[in-house]
């Protein structure tokens, strides 16, 4: 049985994707430090994960979960010391751009000083599989959406992005000189709640991201949407995304997994877009909303934020022949399950 270690895992986010690997037959092992996170939810995964086919027993024994801080490299010591990780899959760790831009120490920080630390780590213990949690926000803001993985990458606009091109950088040169084996993961916009109603994102904060501001429009917790700038060079001038689901996303995970581990070269290194091929605009994403919920969302115009861009999509092409995972879910099903799980958390 192959062990991986999932690190700066946020909790619910990712709780469909390690049900998904423990399913798989994987020894999973959860690190956080709790910051976005409550520890309630390795419970819940333990119940979910017990109740489909792998019975309590062998849960207790396949997944463990470490409270740790990348930023001190005692905490992994002590997971690579205990147990013999195959591949860790390095998931993202605060992901508001705008946030980003308010504490770019914080995110050089957890993000840059954290990955250095974890490789460190993982080439000492030989461990030197490793999938990581990259961004749409790596590419340049010059170039013209779809982006394939060719399209100029760099110029970022916010500290987020250029942790996310950095990594991908050192990543890309410990590939060459230390023999990691290495896929990025581009991730364009993703939405996280699941089918089932169970998993999503309510943060209790004013949310950063637009799907999240809107569910808590439209459950009236906020008054209304300020739709960020309606003069950009897009379909109706509003900002366009691609937006992934969570399911979908989890999925391509698991297949980059079995490409590492089919692919027998010693050289790996790949960076693949994980999107859908279609941007939907601002205005777009609030008429899809209003279908969904029976009601209008009330919203006004106001100026755009500093450091977004237009317009950014992606040719998912190469995550479709390599991965053999293609977007199943569109943006409605992700609209609609995110208003579901928002109705159940209410009830
Ligand atoms: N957006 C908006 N109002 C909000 C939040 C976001 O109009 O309250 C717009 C934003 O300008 C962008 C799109 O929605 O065009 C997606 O923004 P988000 O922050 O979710 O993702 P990112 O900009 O990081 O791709």
């Amino acid at each position: 049985m192959k062990t991986l270690l999932l690190t700066w895992w946020t909790g619910y986010i990712w709780s469909h994707n390690a049900v998904l690997l423990l399913e798989q037959w994987y020894q999973v092992i959860l690190f956080d430090n709790l910051s976005n996170s409550d520890k309630s939810t390795v419970e819940n995964i333990k119940e979910i994960a017990a109740s489909s086919l792998l019975g309590k027993e062998r849960v207790e024994r396949s997944l463990k979960f470490y409270e740790g801080d990348l930023r001190n490299t005692s905490d992994l010591e002590k997971v690579f010391s205990e147990n013999t990780i195959d591949t860790v899959i390095h998931f993202a760790w605060a992901k508001a751009v705008g946030e980003s831009c308010e504490k770019p120490f914080e995110y050089y920080e957890n993000n840059v000083v954290g990955t250095l630390n974890l490789t460190k780590v993982m080439e000492k213990h030989n461990c030197k599989n490793i999938i990581f949690s990259s961004s749409a926000t790596v590419y340049d803001p010059s170039q013209t959406p779809p982006f394939s993985e060719e399209t100029k990458t760099g110029n970022t606009t916010n500290p987020y992005g250029t942790t996310k091109f950095l990594i991908e950088n050192i990543l890309r040169d410990l590939a060459t000189h230390a023999d990691f084996r290495v896929i990025n993961l581009r991730y364009f916009n993703p939405v996280w709640a699941h089918e089932s109603g169970l998993i999503g994102e309510d943060p209790n904060d004013i949310p950063n991201n637009l799907l999240p501001f809107i569910m808590k429009v439209a459950a009236g917790e906020l008054t209304e949407l300020s739709v960020f700038g309606n003069d950009y060079d897009t379909v109706d001038g509003t900002g366009v995304r691609d937006y992934i689901h969570v399911v979908d996303l989890a999925q391509w995970h698991l297949s980059a997994l079995k490409h590492l581990e089919s692919n027998t070269t010693h050289l790996l290194y790949e960076n693949i877009n994980l999107g859908t091929w279609a941007g939907t605009s601002v205005m777009e994403m609030i008429t899809f909303t209003e279908e969904i919920i029976g009601a209008s969302l009330p919203h006004k115009i106001v100026a755009r934020r500093p450091w977004d861009i237009a317009s950014a999509y992606c040719s998912p092409d190469k995550a479709e022949k390599l991965l053999w995972w293609k977007a199943e879910k569109s943006v409605k099903q992700a609209i609609d399950d995110s208003w579901n799980f928002i109705q159940q958390k209410k009830s």
